[in-house]
């Protein structure tokens, strides 16, 4: 969640940073800052809103300086206002400290600085850290702030990624981590520091992935790592692929336009030299040495949040109906806190689109401690969680700055889909010809996701009708349940509609109460197995003139004339259905939120990457 960024450098640090934070605004945040270092000192400017607003309240300002840190803030501790938002002063003002994450044991660091006489700026749990630090400096003979940083992150329980500065040292930035992601960019006589990597990648292709517990130290032309401990660590500089288009608009009106259209791409990229239908094989290489654990495994548990929570729902049908093995879904955040059962055999498969999110690195720690082997599904290369599992599948959809989730669920989807097949076919669940009519209607998969996209016209005429709509119902069975469950979280995310996904079977038992003229009803409806039954559901809802959208097989002459409208998509096999259905509720959700003049790509409240519990 929010981020940060930092430069040190030649060159004039304010804009890098400004333009950094802008890059970052996708994470989600409610208030900007920077620091800056020059002859003048150590300056702080900060504001409540958006990073523009940080730019007016620079603009017209001598702001020449080669070295400084900026911060989007997501409130957690004290409400979003100019004082709570970092960069925070010091007691004694020696220090400025910008800071994603939370220390949990705030309250007791910032009495104990209570009884010692300080006073506190701001309600935040960073300002406590910042003076932490410097109290640790002021009265630790012989300690560097570099020595005061570690001391006082040893104390520090919770989650962290932080720069410190200092006008004592004006070329050094300090920066450390711990369950929140920092990046350095390695260029040429300067560094950068960011939350993830799309603010450095128009400078340098050169990164490195501090690892939690790592202090680094600085300045334009050296960077040390060390440990908490102050052990000396050798960094790992990695190449990095990603393109700067990837991460702009690139002529579409939002990001989260951008990348529902980008799916064929994404999900072919997904399945790239995995599924080869010609050679009738799947290849996972990050999996090869584990696949035939998995094919024994007992039962599996996967773990996620939010729409990958509903991309695990699916892979349930999957595992369930192809490879016949239990699979329980698990919200990560329940999970940890429970005495779950973990036995011997089982796989846990963690599933994350930024692989940072807190409450599924936790729940992942505590599947380890119980001795399971767990696979991760991320989009983020490098992340913490594929860092923390024992092996994995990268879904490869690009980077996906739209906070609501699109083409990342279809590219888990698509990953998992393969998982799900291979596992199969290693225990001989399925059949050699069901296997190779699978891979060979995966490999169509793009193409028809394509053929959906070609009825956005009409999709959006269908939201201009229902754009004021209070409420929504969205219904689908078997496959196509989670696929409900996940178009209405999508408009509930950025349109704020109160919308309820359900089983449709389901619905008679409470749900049906809610129907009438006034509500409209989002029925997959597909030619799979359920079909007829979900035409009866359609018709309980007809007979209490409620409004249905259906999504319907190419071809379905039947239920045009039984419901409001149609949106058509192309036939494919039943366990393929949602890599297909999800995209028109997906359009759907978008076109709602845009006439309804919501901000798409930043929904309120909401965060891309949940690095916190
Ligand atoms: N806990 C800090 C605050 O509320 C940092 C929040 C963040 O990650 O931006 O200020």
């Amino acid at each position: 969640m929010c981020g940060i960024v930092a430069y040190v450098g030649q060159q004039d640090a304010a804009p890098i940073i400004i333009k950094g934070l802008k890059r970052l605004e996708y994470r989600g945040y409610d208030s900007a800052g920077v620091a800056l270092q020059n002859q003048a000192g150590l300056s702080v400017f900060k504001k409540k809103g958006k990073v523009a607003a940080l730019e007016a309240e620079l603009a017209g300002r001598d702001l020449h300086a080669t070295i400084g840190m900026g911060h989007t803030r997501w409130a957690t501790h004290g409400e979003p206002n100019d004082v709570n938002a970092h960069p925070h002063y010091s007691f004694h003002r020696k220090l400025a400290i910008i800071h994603n994450g939370i220390i949990e044991n705030y309250a007791t660091i910032k009495q104990a600085l209570l009884k010692k006489g300080h006073s506190f700026q701001s309600e935040t749990d960073t300002e406590v850290l910042g003076q932490f630090i410097e109290d640790i400096w002021e009265n630790t003979p012989d300690a560097s702030l570099e020595d005061a940083v570690r001391l006082a992150l040893r104390e520090v329980v919770g989650a962290y990624a932080i720069v410190v500065m200092s006008e004592a040292d004006p070329t050094q930035l300090i920066a450390a981590r711990k369950g929140s992601p920092l990046v350095i960019g390695v260029g040429n006589g300067e560094y950068f520091l960011a939350s993830d990597a799309t603010p450095i990648v128009e400078y340098t292709k050169d990164v490195i992935y501090l690892n939690d517990y790592e202090v680094a130290v600085i300045t334009n032309d050296e960077l040390r790592v060390t440990t908490l401990d102050n052990t000396l660590t050798t960094p790992y500089v990695h190449k990095i692929e990603l393109e700067l288009e990837a991460i702009e608009k690139g002529g579409y009106d939002h990001f989260m336009l951008k990348e529902i259209f980008e799916q064929p791409r994404s999900i072919a990229d997904s399945m790239r030299g995995r599924v080869l239908a010609d050679a009738g094989t799947i290849q996972l290489g990050g999996l090869r040495d584990y696949m035939d654990q998995l094919a024994r495994s007992e039962r599996i548990i996967i773990l996620g949040c939010g729409t990958s929570w509903h991309a695990g729902l699916v892979a349930e049908y999957l595992f369930e109906e192809l490879a016949r093995i239990p699979v329980e879904v698990e919200y990560a955040s329940e999970f940890r806190y429970r005495n779950p059962i973990i036995n011997e055999g089982d796989i846990v498969i963690a599933i994350s689109q930024s692989g940072e999110t807190a409450d599924t690195l936790a729940a992942i720690e505590l599947a380890k401690s119980k001795g399971a082997t767990i696979f991760g599904v991320c989009n983020v290369v490098g992340s913490s969680i594929a860092r923390a599992t024992d092996a994995g599948a990268y879904t490869h959809a690009g980077p996906e700055i739209g906070v609501a989730s699109t083409k990342a669920f279809t590219a888990q989807v698509t990953v998992l889909t393969i998982m799900a097949i291979a596992t199969a076919h290693r225990k001989g669940t399925i059949t050699d010809a069901l296997f190779r009519q699978l891979l060979v209607e995966l490999e169509g998969i793009p193409d028809k996701v394509a053929k959906v996209l070609e009825s956005a016209q009409k999709i959006r005429d269908i939201a201009y009708i229902f754009t004021y709509a209070r409420n929504f119902i969205y219904l689908g069975r078997g496959m196509n349940f989670p696929v409900a469950l996940e178009g209405a979280l999508k408009l509930k995310e950025i349109s704020y509609i109160h919308a309820e996904g359900y089983p449709a079977a389901e619905m008679k038992h409470g749900p049906i109460a809610l129907i009438d003229e006034d509500m409209p009803v989002v029925v997959i409806a597909t030619k799979d197995g359920s079909y007829e039954k979900v035409v009866s559901n359609i018709q309980e809802v007809k007979a209490r003139k409620g409004r249905v959208i259906a999504i319907t097989t190419e071809g379905d002459t039947n239920l045009p004339d039984m419901v409001d409208f149609t949106i058509e998509i192309p036939k494919v096999h039943d366990v393929l259905m949602p890599l297909i259905s999800v995209v028109p509720l997906q359009l759907l959700a978008y076109d709602i939120a845009v006439m309804r003049g919501r901000n798409v790509d930043q929904p309120r409240n909401l965060a891309k990457s949940v690095t916190v519990e």
